[in-house]
């Protein structure tokens, strides 16, 4: 019996893995795909053991374990990202903030220990979150967090991340059409292989997973989305979910039920994707507004659809519950 490699370019290898705390499924079209994808998993593994904060050695960790004493010298990849998060942290006026772990940690989301903290225990962790308190040395490649206790959580910005690193492994091994997967954080890599437009399903956060509200058609573009159906869990029929407004230490609560942003680079659309959920629509909409290249898809609880002006014309309502909302330009 022969084993039959695909060398058929009209057939895409997948290929899914757990890594990053997330399923990753990697659809890949070309000669070289095989090969590509397995320097792609091996990169991403690399990402996780630098940046999880569940790893006792990796980069991160060893930040956190510093904190209030030490400069801890990390590598170019974690230097960029928790640089890029407290860019972030600066154009958000806080709401995105990679010093929010305390809070996270008190929550619990998605983890054995997941409740409602007193108010009080969240007041004391606020005290912790302050990106302001992230010392960055460029010459030296070294942070610091100034006070002890402080905690950074790179999960709103590392899987964006990760996806542009595999796309950069993608063009190296001149693959022309892949999809990169990073649990829902996707990047439509070049265009199909009929070089048309990628069609992307704007997930629908008051079904099931797979349902759509709508989609986006792209070539060559990061698409992340921030919801409230991705991580959460209940009490006395109330959803709490895994994106904090920082000025409060709970939950976001302004209407927004899911934040997608179309960038050409997942770092960007990572971040802004966490940023815009937190700052809601009107602050959202003007922010990436006043951005170069990136567009945003919000909806908000009274099953609205907001889009930027930059949109428009490659964005589909396909959900007949949904209605555009005042920001349609
Ligand atoms: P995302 O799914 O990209 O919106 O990121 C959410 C994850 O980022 C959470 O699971 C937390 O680990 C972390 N996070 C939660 N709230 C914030 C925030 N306001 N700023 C930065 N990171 C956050
Ligand atoms: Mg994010």
């Amino acid at each position: 019996m022969f084993f039959i490699r695909r060398t058929n370019s009209e057939v895409p290898i997948i290929k899914e893995f757990y890594v990053l705390g997330t399923i990753i499924q990697l659809k890949v079209y070309g000669r070289k795909a095989e090969k590509a994808i397995q320097e792609a998993i091996t990169r991403l593994y690399e990402i996780d053991d630098k940046m999880s904060a569940f790893k006792e050695y990796s980069e991160v960790s060893k930040i956190n374990k510093n904190a209030g004493k030490l400069h801890s010298r990390v590598s170019n990849d974690t230097y960029f990202v928790i640089k890029k998060a407290v860019q972030y942290s600066k154009l958000s006026d806080g709401a995105f903030d990679p010093t929010i772990r305390p809070i996270v940690n008190l929550w619990g989301v998605n983890t054995d220990n997941a409740r409602v903290p007193d108010r009080d225990e969240i007041n004391n962790a606020l005290k912790l979150v302050n990106y302001e308190q992230v010392a960055l040395d460029d010459t030296n490649s070294t942070i610091k967090l100034n006070y002890e206790n402080q905690c950074i959580d790179v999960g709103g910005i590392a899987k964006g991340y990760a996806a542009d690193e595999v796309k950069s492994i993608f063009k190296k091994n001149k693959i022309r059409s892949a999809i990169i997967d990073l649990g829902g954080n996707i990047f439509a890599y070049g265009s199909k292989q009929d070089g048309a437009k990628w069609n992307i399903g704007i997930q629908d956060p008051f079904s099931f997973c797979g349902e759509y509200s709508g989609i986006v058609s792209v070539k060559d573009k990061s698409i992340v989305t921030s919801g409230n159906y991705e991580r959460y869990f209940m009490k006395d029929g109330k959803r709490f979910h895994h994106i904090i407004d920082p000025r409060t230490g709970y939950p976001s609560e302004n209407g927004v039920v899911s934040a997608t942003i179309v960038s050409d680079y997942s770092i960007d659309g990572d971040a802004l994707s966490t940023c815009a959920y937190v700052m809601g629509i009107d602050n959202g909409v003007e922010l990436i507004e006043s951005l170069d290249g990136v567009d945003a898809i919000f909806i908000t609880e009274d099953k609205k659809i907001h889009i930027t002006s930059g949109i428009k014309d490659n964005f589909k309502l396909c959900n007949t519950e949904f209605m555009y909302g005042n920001h349609v330009n």
